[in-house]
């Protein structure tokens, strides 16, 4: 018979023992304004193929008036590296011209200012939230978070809203600023969407999914 989803004080503590306290974002940024470009970029790419084209962009922009002003065509050949970069170039210039008009030029620190701007979800919000300002109104599920939380037990559904609201219900509120960083680092180590690796896997005894006998 298939265990129960493990406790969550449990696995996490398990999951700290492995990948530290409080992992942060892998997106380089040398404050909040790269940080949130970064984030707003990040998503359908990797961490490294965002953080290759950041690099030489956060070299060219500084401000949000630099991103809110510059031609549009130039900003989507400077971030052609990247999966949808003309969406991304639109999406991060007209979020730039609200950051300005709208908020004195700052990125906000509300989940209701954030997801005001264009081409920003949920998800990039509490990510925004989180990293930039400490602040944890949710938790980020991305498709590590997805599959893992699935493979244990905590959420059944595909759709990342509701997948947040079942970890938001079971998942104690001083926990929710380190499930989704754990939970990603473990969706990169051993639970791989593609094929999980049950035996090197620090939850191996107690997931419901583990192939381990
Ligand atoms: S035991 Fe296997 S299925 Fe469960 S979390 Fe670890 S790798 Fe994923």
């Amino acid at each position: 018979m298939k265990r129960a989803a493990p406790n969550i004080s449990e696995a996490l503590s398990l999951l700290k023992s492995r990948y530290g306290d409080i992992p942060h974002t892998q997106l380089k940024h040398r404050n909040n304004t790269d940080l949130f470009v970064a984030v707003l970029l990040s998503p359908q790419c990797t961490d490294k193929q965002t953080n290759a084209v950041t690099e030489t962009l956060f070299k060219k922009y500084r401000t949000f008036d630099d991103y809110a002003n510059v031609d549009i065509r130039r900003l989507s050949a400077d971030l052609g590296g990247l999966n949808y970069y003309k969406t991304k170039a639109r999406n991060l210039k007209a979020s730039a011209q609200m950051i300005n008009d709208r908020f004195d030029g700052r990125v906000p620190k509300t989940m209701d200012g954030l997801m005001e701007l264009p081409g920003v979800g949920r998800k990039v919000a509490n990510v925004m939230l989180n990293e930039g300002f400490g602040i944890y109104e949710g938790i980020a599920v991305d498709t590590h978070c997805a599959v893992v939380s699935r493979r244990l037990g905590y959420s059944r559904h595909m759709d990342p809203k509701r997948i947040e609201q079942d970890l938001l219900r079971k998942i104690p509120e001083k926990e929710w600023g380190v499930v989704s960083s754990l939970f990603i680092e473990l969706g990169r180590d051993t639970c791989k969407a593609a094929k999980k690796e049950c035996k090197r896997c620090i939850l191996k005894e107690i997931c419901p999914s583990s192939n381990v006998a």
